[in-house]
């Protein structure tokens, strides 16, 4: 009996933990909304936090429209890491990256369910999901989308803090040889470099 009832509390305060790390997630993105938003983030669109009940180490954080998708894994990271992770995949909303990936998702939803018809409509699906595939698949566009995205984390939170966040995600999810994670690194200890990184700046490019 004993046993039980110590497993029920640590079960309560394990949920109790989680969500208080809910709400930090939830309150970092406020913070960072109240600085930079879209005029479409309001409503239904605005942008949202979802946790996946997984801890697969490898997982990172992305984003699909309006919605940042975290694993447990992330959910205990350390402040700064959280603020790097929601500037960046709000970076993504920002830019309009989400958009590609919707123009991706609906044109080749239409061009599966018209399969066959040789519409117009088969057409422009197979057309603009080709588009797409191509934009999110070049890995020069890839990184580019990446590094813009870091940038509009930079500008929420400084070049030293999203620059440590990057590393702390490289490291969690063995990127560290990544070609494409080095790049944003690079990019980062350079806006930590330059002159406007100075104290009481924080290095952030286009602020
Ligand atoms: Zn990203």
């Amino acid at each position: 009996m004993r046993v039980i009832n110590s497993v029920k509390t640590l079960l309560r305060s394990l949920e109790k933990m989680i969500v208080s790390y809910r709400a930090a997630w939830n309150d970092a993105l406020r913070a960072a909304l109240l600085q930079r938003r879209c005029l479409w983030m309001k409503g239904p669109f605005r942008p949202h936090i979802v946790v996946l009940p997984t801890r697969a180490g490898r997982l990172g954080a992305w984003t699909f429209a309006n919605t940042i998708y975290i694993s447990r894994t992330q959910l205990s990271c350390p402040p700064h890491v959280r603020n790097y992770i929601v500037g960046h995949e709000l970076g993504h909303m920002i830019n309009g990256d989400v958009f590609i990936q919707l123009l991706f998702f609906l044109s080749y939803l239409a061009m599966i369910i018209t399969t066959g018809t040789g519409s117009a409509i088969n057409l422009l699906g197979i057309l603009l999901s080709s588009l797409s595939l191509l934009m999110l698949a070049v890995p020069s566009l890839a990184l580019e989308r990446e590094i813009n995205a870091d940038r509009v984390a930079v500008q929420l939170y400084g070049a030293r803090q999203v620059l440590e966040g990057c590393l702390w995600m490289a490291r969690r999810l063995d990127e560290m040889h990544s070609p494409q994670r080095i790049a944003r690194l690079k990019q980062l200890r350079q806006y930590l470099a330059a002159p406007s990184a100075e104290p009481g700046h924080g290095g952030r490019p286009g602020v």
